[in-house]
């Protein structure tokens, strides 16, 4: 995506009145990869947690383990669904289906719809990291990772995954 709107996109993060919102009861999952992407960049292993899937923890005040003073604490290397943002996923039946969540629960949203060339780089983008994501969690920890429910979005694209995944 290009860096311009990778700012927009920040800024219209840094303006949420839910402060972030995102973060709170944010539990992303992680991929091996990304474990030992996060250990390259300081995180301690304590900050993960294995519930099914292997994932961040929440800390006391319920926000994510790693979000702190307001914001998170590794932006550049954050997990694939804290990229793909205001998009979420599922997978039924081989169809990776793509999901928008509604501008009352991420103001984001409204920023997107209004700049179709936001919407379309932040897309492509959060499709690429959700497949990778998908490529790299073992089935047995993504089939749990599904149960997760996501309420409050939209249905915007399905993708037919290939065989195998
Ligand atoms: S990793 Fe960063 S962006 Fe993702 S939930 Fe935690 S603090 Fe928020």
């Amino acid at each position: 995506m290009e860096d311009y709107l990778c700012e927009a996109l920040s800024q219209a993060c840094s303006e949420c009145h839910l402060q972030g919102g995102c973060c709170f009861e944010a539990r992303p999952p992680l991929s091996q990869e990304r474990i030992d992407i996060l250990r390259e960049n300081g995180v301690s292993l304590d900050a993960v947690e294995f519930a099914g899937y292997k994932r961040l923890c929440l800390k006391q005040d319920g926000f994510c383990v790693l979000f702190q003073d307001g914001k998170c604490s590794i932006h550049s290397v954050k997990p694939e669904t804290c990229v793909a943002g205001p998009f979420t996923f599922d997978i039924v039946d081989g169809v990776l289906q793509i999901f928008l969540k509604r501008e009352s629960i991420c103001p984001m949203v409204r920023f997107l719809k209004a700049n179709r060339q936001a919407y379309d780089g932040l897309f492509e983008t959060s499709v690429e990291r959700i497949m990778h994501l998908v490529d790299s969690i073992p089935e047995e920890e993504m089939a749990e990772i599904l149960k997760i429910d996501e309420p409050e979005t939209d249905l915007v694209a399905e993708i037919t995954l290939p065989e195998k995944r």
